[in-house]
């Protein structure tokens, strides 16, 4: 018997045990070992599991595959991130599968950069093209080679470092506006360990969250989501209270039982004047205190300027709200406070983050069920980030970068304040990996088109969403639709051509290293394991012991939240700007589905908006649907005005995502981009600039806004919680 027809046996005599012993649709999934090109059964449905990669949280699918086609996504029940649950965005890789504007072949560019005009080549000339490229970089300067990448990890991030090593440049960034590196780096400064979190929401009482918007993209949203609806109303006889700070009024912020608008950049000072409230009332975990270092006579000696009254004015708040969200966190057991992007991604983002956590130590929250405890997510990678994105930019401006070797759509996803597309503009030789002609792919001399997630393998590690270390499968659940091929493929057979000089030349398939890769991690090393995984998509490894848990550094050092830097005259700027990622980014807008999808809060589809206080749009004469201009000193955009009662009066938002000039026909010109508003300025500390800190001014263009709304924002907030 051959060896695939043996395989295949075995694993349909797996799947039909299952199939006799069990209902459940999990237990009815099919490995790898039948190849989806194969065994069509017209009318009958296969199921196969695998991940998605469309954000860090790193969720398990179940696919179903009829005819050959993918038809369904649902969650994996078997994996513990979501649970048998999924996002809009993880439902809608169906039709990043089957969009019908894909890169088919690989293309060569025909005409001036950014005209879009390519010729379709073979994947023989691109690869002579690439490898042409690279032979001479190495011969002129091995560091004249940049690779521009999401933040990956797993498999794939031990691939590109090997073959950026091989190659010889240090020059690999992984930037992302919205990737968690700076809250690991946060992490790091406070615990000395770089895990992110895993909040216990399902086993605590009363959350706290500092503009951390998990049900919605923090972390692990689909995890977070379903535990929090675990804390509601999973338990008998509690029902977890839920209390947010912060200037916007989120989803999440739409579901708690208390909304505290502070201003922007105040969150650390509400934190530190509410620890100041717990220890004057000696409603501290003593013990909790000692353990991490800390004397709490001396800890209250440092909170002295932190007095309710003075924050509370700073902040904007009533003193009484701090004194009692103070006496309430205390005072239910157990609690944890969160910290999120709005707040770390403020100038003093790195002091807040601090502020909050003192919270969670002077509570006992810390390592405790009901609290927090460090996830089991993959470790970060050392080198790329910002600082590495700011070189780069230094570099390429130098002329000193020959090739620059980009996926994903950092064109568009990186803050124009930075330089970056300006200093690409000047790279002699640019290659994409993009699936689709986005704003990057426009930019690039060479198009070597990624499979989608749905043809793909690789494994997937999330970064948060679990205390057990998890390895979640990603495997090809049909058979390639187009003459795509894997990034991973395309760089060791790079590497196998410039004579194995480059790295990571030793497997011939990116299948092999994976394999590899997950054998040298200790998961799937025997062909037992990796059948099991192929099934399951997921293996689970042991949880930590006591080495992997979260204490206070820095011992009593007390935490000093300096006022908030912003950029822009209050005066020509006089509000806040918010930018807050939405379903459209990371490829979501390219999507129909999510397109049409309303917006939670505002109900608006198929465009940007820009959210505006009753008061303040009344004071600049501006109604709902207004195209008006939203101005800062780095730019403008012009965008359909929301009158949202659940924003402060002083600061606006937009939403991340759209705002490309190409990426399909569902993406292009649809929205604006807000990253043109931002500033590099403002510092929060070594690895991320100040996002959040940007003012801007608006003023009304004409009544022309364009808007469509699938309802009103009125029917999406407690009118309690909005106080209107
Ligand atoms: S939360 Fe992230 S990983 Fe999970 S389904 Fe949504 S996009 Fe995919």
């Amino acid at each position: 018997m051959k060896r695939r027809a043996f395989l295949k046996l075995s694993g349909m005599s797996a799947a039909t045990a299952l199939l006799a012993g069990c209902r459940s649709r999990n237990e009815k999934l099919i490995p790898y070992l039948v190849p989806p090109d194969e065994g069509i059964t017209p009318g009958r449905a296969n199921y196969y599991a695998s991940a998605c990669r469309s954000c860090a949280a790193g969720c398990g699918i179940l696919v179903r595959v009829s005819e050959g086609r993918a038809k369904k996504i649902e969650g994996n029940p078997s994996h513990p991130v979501n649970r048998g649950k999924l996002c809009a965005r993880g439902q809608a890789l169906v039709q990043e599968l089957y969009h019908p504007d894909r890169i088919v072949t690989p293309l060569k560019r025909s005409g001036a950069r950014g005209s879009g005009n390519f010729t379709k080549i073979s994947w023989d000339e691109a690869m002579r093209i690439l490898t042409a490229q690279l032979k001479g970089v190495q011969v002129r300067g091995r560091d004249r080679l940049a690779l521009v990448t999401p933040p990956f990890n797993g498999s794939l991030a031990e691939l590109t470092a090997e073959f950026m090593k091989g190659m010889g440049s240090p020059h690999h960034v992984t930037f992302d506006l919205q990737s968690p590196e700076w809250l690991a780096a946060a992490y790091r400064e406070n615990y000395g360990s770089a895990a992110l979190p895993y909040y216990d929401l399902s086993e605590t009482r009363y959350v706290l969250s500092f503009g951390a918007d998990f049900l919605e993209h923090h972390l692990s949203p689909v995890h977070y989501g379903y535990a929090f609806g675990q804390m509601r109303q999973g338990r008998d006889t509690v029902r977890g209270h839920f209390a947010y700070v912060g200037g916007r009024l989120s989803l999440t912020a739409a579901s708690a039982d208390r909304w505290v608008p502070a201003r922007p950049g105040t969150e650390g000072a509400v934190a530190l004047a509410m620890a100041r409230v717990i220890l004057q009332e000696k409603l501290h975990d003593e013990g909790s205190l000692s353990a991490n270092g800390i004397q709490a006579g001396s800890l209250l000696k440092g909170l002295a300027k932190y007095d309710v009254p003075r924050v509370a004015e700073f902040a904007g708040i009533q003193p009484q709200t701090i004194v009692e969200l103070a006496k309430d966190f205390a005072t239910t057991t157990p609690a944890l406070a969160m910290v999120g992007e709005k707040v770390a991604f403020q100038s003093n983002g790195r002091a807040s983050f601090r502020a909050v956590h003192l919270l969670n130590v002077l509570v006992g929250g810390l390592n405790r069920k009901g609290g927090i405890y460090p996830a089991a997510g993959p470790s970060t990678s050392a080198t790329g980030g910002y600082a590495g994105l700011a070189t780069l930019v230094e570099r390429m401006r130098a002329g000193q970068i020959e090739a620059a070797l980009i996926h994903g759509n950092p064109f568009h996803s990186i803050p124009v304040a930075t330089g970056f597309q300006e200093a690409l503009a000047k790279v002699p030789f640019v290659a994409s990996f993009s699936s689709i002609l986005n704003d990057s792919a426009m930019a690039a001399d060479l198009i070597l088109p990624d499979s989608s997630t749905l043809e793909s393998w690789g494994d997937v590690v999330p970064v948060s969403g679990t205390r057990e270390p998890v390895v979640g499968l990603m495997q090809p659940v049909v058979a390639p639709l187009h003459d795509t091929r894997q990034f991973g493929d395309v760089l060791l057979a790079t590497a196998a051509a410039l004579n194995g000089q480059a790295g990571a030349g030793q497997q011939k398939t990116y299948l092999d290293y994976l394999k590899g890769s997950l054998k040298k991690r200790g998961a799937a090393d025997s062909p037992a394991q990796w059948n099991e995984l192929l099934r399951q998509g997921v293996l689970l490894g042991k949880r930590g012991g006591e080495s992997a848990q979260y204490r206070w550094s820095g011992g009593g050092g007390t935490p000093d939240v300096e006022p908030p830097r912003f950029v822009g005259d209050q005066k020509q700027f006089p509000l806040f700007l918010e930018t807050y990622p939405s379903i459209k980014t990371n490829g979501g807008a390219a999507l129909p589905w999510l397109q049409q999808l309303p917006d939670t809060m505002t109900t608006v589809v198929w465009d940007s908006w820009v959210e505006i206080n009753p008061k303040t749009a009344a004071q600049l004469g501006i109604a709902i649907g207004d195209l008006v201009e939203v101005a800062s000193p780095q730019g403008s955009v012009r965008l359909p005005a929301i009158i949202y009662p659940g924003i402060r009066p002083d600061l606006v938002a937009i939403p991340l995502g759209q705002g490309q000039f190409a990426g399909g026909r569902y993406a292009k010109g649809v929205g604006v981009n807000p990253l043109v508003l931002l500033q590099a300025a403002a510092e929060a500390g070594a690895t991320h600039p100040a996002w959040q800190a940007t003012r801007v001014s608006v003023r009304r263009i004409s009544p022309e806004g364009n808007l469509v709304m699938h309802g009103h924002p009125q029917g999406s907030y407690r009118s309690e919680l909005v106080g209107v």
